[in-house]
């Protein structure tokens, strides 16, 4: 790596995406429908043989890859739940990727290791966490790349800690509990980690409780379990469900899981970013009865991908599940004085090799602060709050699920027309088609639903302002079709 090439090709990369940035609200949000396949015939066969100039490179990002992309940073990109980027984000992410340290054991990055661990403790303040789940409280975090992994390692630690006390003959037994709004990703993970797909219990939600998970409902479920012989391990309470934004009673959860000696796990990928608002902290009451929880600031915390807060806390049932302890990895973490300083995080995650994400992660704590960040989060909330209350004051709208933070579920009313579910599809696809904003779906209790996810980094109140202009127009113009 020759320094000077450095600093002028990484100039060239900023410049091509500032430009990106300052046009990405002209581009269609969602990639233009391509034939698949189109991309492997603009591009050559194999790798060149000799290297090119960057400038190429780039020329070609811009004329073959941007084409192709769905945008999201597009300040109209509601779909899914948005993933942030800032300058901030996009610095911290470029020192990690610049300094390039491994600190899979403490000896191998100490500073990476110990801003891992203090970013986690800052973290956990600023979400309300309680002191257990904390370093000092004798808990502790880690950052990996996505709620995905971090869910497989707590359930790793969840039955490794049930085996130790029934042996490993019981695997057979061990029941994990989710809801019918739980991410799938729950599902997944159990499976990887040997739970009979047949023990996995997806407990309904209704309307009623607004989706969230009732605990009687898995007070009942837990009862037909043990009556059976089989026993309970992990209980998920999702605080902002991906579908709809739903919150499950974590406290009630919690004690339901206690009674059973399950394992809690708290899963507040998008919405856990909102409890740095004191008014948000309230949905994670009750999270000191949980054994662990997660987070994505990558989602709603301005920090660019990837990035996902795991707490537990017990780091122990954590690194009993998942340590390794080869001789060439040996360091002060390992050399049995058990120095809880040098943590080695390899035993915290999957893999070995990972990212020095805390830099990231601390670069954008320290340019926002708690005010800047709370700022961003109440900026989505007003907007969300805005489109919810228009969207119901519309009589050819209903909203679906009632809003806790920024997502917004609604839908055309079916008096409107013969399916409504088909009319719901069509409109979601006119606007899409548009190129001006993109949006997806959701199916709750048997319905069609449109979901609005306000949380880009770039989205202001007038892109959503922009939405129902657009939203409107596109029914007038579905709902014509269906009158005819
Ligand atoms: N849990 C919830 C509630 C989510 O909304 C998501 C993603 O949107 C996930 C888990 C999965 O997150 P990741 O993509 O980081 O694995």
């Amino acid at each position: 790596l020759n320094p000077e090439a450095f600093a002028g090709e990484s100039r060239s990369v900023v410049d091509f995406l500032a430009e990106y940035y300052r046009d990405v609200g002209k581009y269609p949000v969602r990639a233009a429908d391509l034939e698949p396949g189109l991309l492997r015939k603009l591009l050559p066969d194999a790798a060149p043989e000799l290297g090119e100039p960057l400038e190429d490179v780039l020329e070609d990002v811009r004329r073959d890859i941007l084409p192709g992309l769905t945008h999201w940073q597009s300040p109209s990109f509601f779909a899914y739940f948005p993933m942030n980027a800032s300058a901030a984000g996009f610095a911290g992410e470029m020192l990690s990727a610049g300094l390039n340290v491994v600190p899979f054991v403490w000896a191998a990055s100490p500073a990476a290791a110990e801003l891992e661990g203090v970013v986690m403790d800052w973290m956990g303040r600023l979400l309300g966490l309680p002191q257990r789940l904390l370093f000092s409280g004798g808990g502790g975090g880690v950052l990996q790349g996505s709620t995905c992994e971090a869910v497989v390692c707590t359930l790793a630690a969840a039955r490794d800690r049930a085996l130790a006390r029934l042996g490993h003959a019981a695997i057979m037994k061990l029941v994990v509990y989710a809801s019918d709004q739980t991410h799938v990703t729950f599902q997944k993970g159990a499976r990887l980690v040997g739970i009979p797909p047949s023990n996995f219990r997806v407990v309904p939600t209704s309307a009623a409780s607004g989706y969230g998970l009732a605990a009687d409902a898995v007070r009942a479920a837990v009862d037909r379990d043990v009556a059976r012989g089989l026993v309970p391990l992990y209980l998920c309470a999702t605080v902002g469900t991906t579908g709809l934004g739903a919150v499950d009673p974590v406290r009630e959860l919690g004690e339901e899981a206690r009674r059973h000696g399950m394992w809690l796990h708290v899963d507040a990928a998008y919405a856990g970013s909102a409890a740095i608002c004191p008014e948000f902290q309230g949905y994670l009451d009750g999270a000191e009865l949980a054994d662990s929880v997660s987070m994505n600031p990558h989602k709603w915390f301005l920090t660019n991908s990837d990035c996902c807060c795991l707490w537990v806390a017990s780091p122990r049932a954590l690194t009993s599940a998942l340590s390794t302890d080869p001789e060439y990895l040996k360091n002060v973490g390992t050399d049995g004085t058990g120095n809880p300083a040098a943590i080695d995080y390899k035993d915290w995650q999957i893999s070995l090799s990972r990212r020095f994400r805390a830099i990231k992660l601390w670069v954008v704590l320290r340019r926002y602060g708690a005010v800047g960040l709370r700022a961003h989060i109440r900026r989505h909330v007003a907007a969300a709050k805005w489109f919810e209350r228009t969207v119901a004051a519309d009589e050819r709208f209903e909203v679906v699920a009632p809003r806790k933070f920024s997502l917004v579920c609604f839908r055309l009313r079916a008096s409107f027309a013969g399916d409504a579910d088909d009319v719901n599809r069509e409109l979601l696809a006119a606007v899409n088609a548009s190129g001006r904003a993109f949006m997806t779906h959701f199916v709750v209790d048997g319905k069609f639903v449109i979901r609005l996810a306000v949380g880009g980094a770039m989205t202001e109140m007038q892109h959503v302002m922009d939405v129902w202009e657009l939203l409107q127009d596109k029914a007038e113009e579905v709902l014509q079709r269906y009158r005819l």
